[in-house]
């Protein structure tokens, strides 16, 4: 049972051929034998999943259950989850038991839904291998000396392995995309703004976004559907009618135009992924799509222009975990100035450290209009390219990455080799824009590669429907690895 997609859960559920109790039983048995392998789950409690499903088995049974009552799910550690571990993967957090519950957490618990466990990540989020974790890295299912990709690694892992049907990730640069594009599943982040970020642990808040992860797009609406909508706990939080995600994802695709960027085609692309993503092109353009040739001149830049915004925005957020009010507080020390820079020096890993100095130095007096101020004009720039494209098509169609999943170590210790993968990705977040990652087959060598649809702002429903007609074309979704 383990192995089915969301809504096949949801039809056996309400159809009463299972129970919530009989299916998180079998998630939480496949975990306890798949998990050691791959370090997908870095915390489960099994008595407060059954609890769960079993009040989920309760409203199914009054029939005051919805369509996702009683299907199990996982989160990434940096959402908080009253009474379950919080820890972002870092020793700082390592025991900070959440008191409370994000508004987005909340909104899928209220359907009933069953938590079965917290997903590993790159310490803070940031990161693109999972490899920065303090619980060590998770490997990638198909070919464990690969990595998952990152930061959502876990999430990622635990959809392919068929460890959760489906999985909440948080993409701040790329987080849903690229590990979903690296284990071969699908994974979308919606617009900025879509989704509630009270309560999830902030890395940059004006790139984070949360997102579903799971094995089709039609699964991603329906988690979409409940997941979204205006928190005035998030003052960033769109105060928007509700959306039915899943309204146009049987619509015919003849006609649609679809862009193909020159800057994401060129000489960094690996062959293999281009060979999966003209695959996936061909794949459309049997169903009718027309494919034109767009620019986006100032793609290259994404990646000073985030590495510099997010590290600004990083170290303000980071400034939380000092001892006090949050974290790991250091054993001895002399002094207040030494609690903090001991507390901060001991809980924090490399990648974080650099990040909080990057971005510390960025905003600086004497640096800040030479950096953080440019790196926003560029970001104007960024958007502006988008709007134009989008004058021109109705969503993009991308690679994720440029290789498929690198070999554990690497890349994670060489911090610029590792910005650099990131750059078909970032340039969504800094515009706001949403975009998926959806399975596009495997290389040579057996590894899944995705293929990126990028829409306009409040496009998610359009490139949610190129996914599922490409879905309901191909089989590169249902493909599993062997574990
Ligand atoms: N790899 C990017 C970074 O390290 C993106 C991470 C993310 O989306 N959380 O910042």
């Amino acid at each position: 049972m383990h192995k089915l997609t969301l809504k096949q859960c949801s039809e056996l559920l309400q159809q009463k051929k299972t129970s919530a109790v009989e299916l998180a039983q079998d998630y939480l048995t496949a975990i306890q034998r798949d998990n050691p392998a791959l370090n997908a789950y870095i915390d489960t409690n099994p008595d407060l999943t059954l609890a769960e499903a079993r009040a989920a088995d309760e409203r199914l049974a009054k029939g005051s259950g919805s369509l996702l009552t009683g299907v199990p799910l996982a989160y990434k550690d940096n959402f908080c989850q009253q009474g379950w571990r919080a820890s972002c993967s870092s020793k700082m957090l390592d025991n900070f038991i959440s008191p409370y519950t994000a508004t987005v957490v909340q909104n899928l618990m209220n359907e009933g839904m069953v938590t079965l466990g917290h997903t590993n990540l790159d310490e803070f989020a940031m990161g693109s291998t999972t490899e920065s974790s303090y619980y060590g890295a998770t490997r990638n299912p198909w070919q464990p000396e690969h990595v998952s990709g990152g930061s959502s690694g876990g999430s990622a892992a635990a959809v392919a392995a068929r460890l959760a049907p489906a999985a909440l990730g948080s993409d701040t640069g790329g987080s849903i995309r690229q590990p979903a594009s690296h284990c071969g599943v699908t994974g979308i982040k919606p617009t900025y703004g879509t989704v509630s970020r009270f309560g999830v642990v902030a890395y940059a808040s004006s790139f984070d976004q949360a997102g579903p992860m799971a094995q089709t797009a039609e699964d991603c609406a329906l988690l979409l559907n409940v997941m979204a909508g205006f928190d005035p706990k998030d003052s960033t939080s769109l105060e928007r009618d509700k959306e039915d995600y899943s309204r146009d994802l049987a619509k015919p695709l003849q006609g649609m135009k679809i862009g193909l960027p020159r800057e994401y085609f060129g000489d960094g692309l690996d062959e293999e992924v281009r060979r999966r993503v003209q695959a996936a092109i061909e794949l459309l353009r049997a169903q009718g799509v027309d494919f034109i040739d767009i620019e986006l001149p100032h793609t290259e830049l994404c990646i000073p222009a985030y590495y510099v915004l997010a590290s600004a925005e990083a170290s303000t957020n980071l400034s939380r975990f000092d001892g006090v009010r949050y974290g790991h507080r250091a054993a001895d020390f002399d002094g207040l100035e030494e609690m903090y820079a001991k507390s901060r020096g001991e809980a924090f890993g490399e990648e974080v450290k650099r990040r909080i100095m990057i971005g510390t130095y960025v905003l600086s007096h004497g640096y800040y209009d030479a950096y953080y101020v440019k790196a926003q004009k560029l970001r104007r720039l960024l958007v502006n390219d988008f709007q134009a494209a989008f004058t021109r098509c109705d969503a993009i169609l991308a690679p994720v990455a440029p290789t498929a999943a690198p070999l554990a170590g690497s890349i994670g210790d060489d911090p610029v080799k590792m910005y650099l993968s990131d750059i078909f990705t970032l340039s969504l977040n800094l515009a706001g824009l949403p975009g998926l990652s959806a399975p596009a087959g495997l290389t040579a060598n057996g590894l899944p590669v995705g293929v990126q649809l990028i829409g306009n702002h409040f496009a998610e429903a359009k490139i949610l429907n190129v996914a599922h007609q490409m879905q309901l074309h191909s089989d590169w979704h249902l493909k599993a690895p062997s574990i």
